[in-house]
């Protein structure tokens, strides 16, 4: 059999722990025995960023901003615990932050779906994919404890002096305020990601603020959104056949329950966070929910939504058996191969991601699984360890 060609190099990022295991399996066992794979390779496991100084953070994520298309494993984020087990030179900052601060891009999070394991609201037949802007709101706020009757005001300076003011309240008595803000710029990159990837995998999108209560802030939002729609993605969206679609969070939060799934919902920050959490746990199980940053730019970067297994990691260092589930890691995969396959014209790269991902699912489906997945399967299910469960999908691939 001759494998699968490739014209552009996949960035590769490896990762930690329990994933950097499966990472090697999935490659071993589903990728390069079909895929003559290229990719260029950037270890971002914990020992190599800290003798890097990480720099290998930042130079891969230059990489997926040169190539367009990078792949990650998950990867620890150091906290003191950390320091010490890895006797790091610094606690090193979160790899997913600064490639997102790099590519300046939103996370998208989508729920894999199998028969058997079914979400918790009847009507879900497809997947909800959540789109979290990631800045500002509350996250960045300033807050005070009020003490006692006074005058709290709204102040903006210019740089060229001009004030604008307002009288945020009265207070006759003790009370708390809060300040927050957002850029237009950011909520921008915001509305790109979120046209180019409904554009990109052909799902309608969805947008939900308050601007009937937040006349300016979230009104801003609506804004933004609506110009740059109108400018730049309506032809695309009615050629492909999809709709942007804009309500109040109250309304969407009422449609998105009575819905079938199947579209992209657009979150501010604070609603995206709740809400993400939300949908995650109403589809099942965080071991089968994907991720991609889309940056503006039109950079994609695929990976697993959970972490590194450490628990499970470390009873394999013990020389025990696990069943840690690969699914989200080989999505990762797939994804990425597919999206080099649509930007190099490779239609046999993307019919294997296509052959990739049925080979999961009726492997699943004919009841072989890992054990967390068994324990949400509704139906006789055979628990095996992660090796088996990635020999038994193989078998089907091949
Ligand atoms: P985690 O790795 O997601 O695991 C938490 C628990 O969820 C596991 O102990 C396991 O439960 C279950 N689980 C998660 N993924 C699973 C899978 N694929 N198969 C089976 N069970 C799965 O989160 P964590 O333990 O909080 O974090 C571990 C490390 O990952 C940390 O160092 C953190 O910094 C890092 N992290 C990285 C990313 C990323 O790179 N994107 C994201 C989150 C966390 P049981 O033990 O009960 O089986
Ligand atoms: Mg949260």
């Amino acid at each position: 059999m001759s494998k699968i060609q490739m014209k552009t190099p996949l960035v590769e990022m490896d990762g930690d722990e329990m994933t950097r295991i499966l990472w090697a399996w999935i490659k071993e066992l589903l990728i390069c025995p079909f895929v003559d794979l290229k990719t260029e390779y950037y270890d971002l496991g914990l020992k190599h960023r800290d003798e890097t100084n990480d720099q290998v953070t930042i130079d891969s994520a230059n990489a997926a901003k040169k190539y367009g298309v990078a792949v990650k494993c998950a990867t620890i984020t150091p906290n003191a615990q950390r320091v010490e087990e890895y006797n790091l030179k610094e606690m090193w900052k979160s790899p997913n932050g600064t490639i997102r601060a790099i590519l300046d891009g939103t996370v998208f999070r989508a729920p894999i779906l199998v028969n058997g394991v079914h979400p918790t609201v009847r009507t879900w037949k497809k997947p909800i994919t959540i789109a979290r802007h990631a800045y500002g709101d509350v996250y960045r706020n300033t807050e005070i404890r009020v003490p006692g009757a006074g005058k709290a005001e709204l102040v903006f300076t210019g740089e060229d002096g001009q004030e604008i003011r307002r009288t945020v309240f009265d207070f006759k008595g003790p009370g708390i305020i809060q300040g927050i803000h957002n850029l237009d710029k950011s909520i921008e990159s915001f509305a790109h990601s979120c046209f180019q990837y409904a554009l990109s995998v052909k799902q309608d999108l969805w947008f939900s603020t308050k601007d009937t209560i937040s006349k300016t802030y979230d009104h801003r939002f609506k804004d933004i959104f609506a110009e740059i729609y109108e400018k730049d993605y309506k032809a695309d969206f009615e050629k492909a056949g999809i709709t942007y679609f804009y309500t109040l969070i109250d309304d969407a939060v009422a449609r998105v329950v009575r819905s079938e799934g199947g579209f992209i919902w657009s979150c501010k920050n604070y609603d995206g966070d709740v809400m993400s959490d939300m949908i995650a746990t109403a589809f099942g199980s965080l071991a089968m929910m994907t991720s991609v940053l889309v940056s503006p730019g039109g950079q994609f970067e695929y990976e697993a939504a959970h972490g590194t297994v450490t628990r499970h990691y470390y009873r394999y260092l013990k020389g025990e058996e696990t069943s840690t589930n690969p699914v989200a890691t080989i999505f990762a995969w797939s994804g990425a191969l597919r999206k080099r396959g649509e930007m190099d014209g490779l239609q046999d790269l993307q019919d294997f991601a296509d052959r990739l991902e049925k080979a999961v699912l009726d492997t699943i489906n004919s009841g072989v699984m890992t054990k967390d997945l068994a324990l949400l399967y509704e139906g006789e299910a055979k628990a095996v360890n992660s090796r088996e469960f990635l020999e038994e999908i193989a078998s089907r691939l091949a």
